[in-house]
């Protein structure tokens, strides 16, 4: 059961002007709690494309029912399915903790932002941590700072993010999973919708900042169709976008407690076969990885697209960039 484009088809009066609403701040449930870090960078493992990230929120209100990053809130004891995108922390003191961390770098180390939270969910429009932070790197030079978000919120700070881009190599990722309104609403509930990204992708570009668009993850049967990845990947380089990739779901427990019960719900007949794949393991691997890939090569040679940011000193092999989402 896939649904129509944006908006849902049906809808007249003041239902379709409420599907078509921009989501100011997303209240509900949502508590926002400060937290205190000693550090904000983080070493990221090896094999990664960035050697840092860093993430200015605990937890992301967007709550992407395929998030993987929900481990992050049990390491507080936060079990709770909901906790992650109902319980956020912004982080304090990030602006004087990035400066200190920054003395830690090697040359030519990248860091990533947006890893394991979204650094322009809704608490970035009050509490600015991701803005304290880019603040931060617009005071030096030399670095390679890699952005990933899904939402136009970003368009707030492309002042600053060409300022950083002078001196800096600056590069965001726009995620957009899918163009369909409807799928994306259920996918990602509390996300901007998929044209207000574009809309974004077109601002960064139209200012000069790198940007490229990022589907992951690729959802088998959900929205991994050829058509469908190929209007989207049109849609980005139409916007300016540079680079257009993709990769498949992955699902580690704590996204597997999420994600098959919104398979049940609306999609059950993919339900035993997304059982049988991920019950082996959090990963797809084999045919169908090999065929995404293939895939998503093929498109983005169709439309000019790179593989990723043109990174600065950097062997050519390294601009094929497994972002996360
Ligand atoms: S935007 Fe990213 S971090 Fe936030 S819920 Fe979605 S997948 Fe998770």
């Amino acid at each position: 059961m896939l649904f129509g484009d944006s908006p849902p088809p049906g809808l007249v009066g003041i239902a379709r002007l409420a599907a078509e609403s921009e989501v100011l701040e997303a209240k509900r449930v949502v508590e926002y709690f400060e937290i205190g870090c000693r550090t904000v960078l983080n070493r990221t493992r090896p094999g990664l494309p960035f050697a840092w990230s860093i993430n200015p929120y605990r937890g992301c209100e967007f709550a992407c029912r395929y998030c993987y990053a929900r481990y992050t809130h049990e390491f507080m004891e936060l079990r709770e399915s909901e906790a992650f995108e109902n319980r956020i922390y912004a982080k304090s003191g990030v602006a004087e903790a990035l400066r200190a961390d920054l003395k830690k770098l090697r040359s030519g180390e990248s860091i990533a932002i947006g890893t394991a939270t979204d650094p322009y969910q809704p608490a970035e429009r009050r509490f600015r941590r991701t803005r304290a932070m880019l603040e931060v790197f617009a005071e030096g030079k030399g670095r390679e700072i890699a952005l990933t978000t899904k939402s136009d919120l970003v368009k707030r700070d492309i002042a600053l993010l060409a300022e950083i881009s002078k001196r800096n190599s600056v590069s965001v990722n726009v995620t957009i999973t899918t163009l369909d309104a409807g799928l994306a609403r259920m996918l990602e509930p509390r996300a901007p919708r998929p044209d207000l990204r574009l809309k974004a992708v077109e601002a960064l570009a139209k200012a000069g900042i790198a940007v490229g668009v990022f589907s992951n993850p690729v959802m088998p049967l959900i929205t991994d169709q050829e058509a469908k990845l190929d209007r989207l990947a049109k849609a980005a380089r139409d916007r300016g976008a540079i680079w257009f990739g993709g990769g498949t779901l992955f699902l580690q427990p704590c996204a597997r407690r999420v994600f098959f019960p919104f398979v049940a719900e609306h999609f059950p007949h993919l339900l035993r076969r997304y059982e049988e794949r991920f019950g082996e393991s959090p990963y797809l691997r084999g045919p169908y990885a090999e065929a995404i890939k293939e895939r998503i090569a093929t498109i983005r040679d169709r439309y000019g697209l790179r593989a990723g940011p043109v990174r600065p000193a950097r062997p050519e092999k390294d601009d094929e960039q497994p972002w996360l989402f």
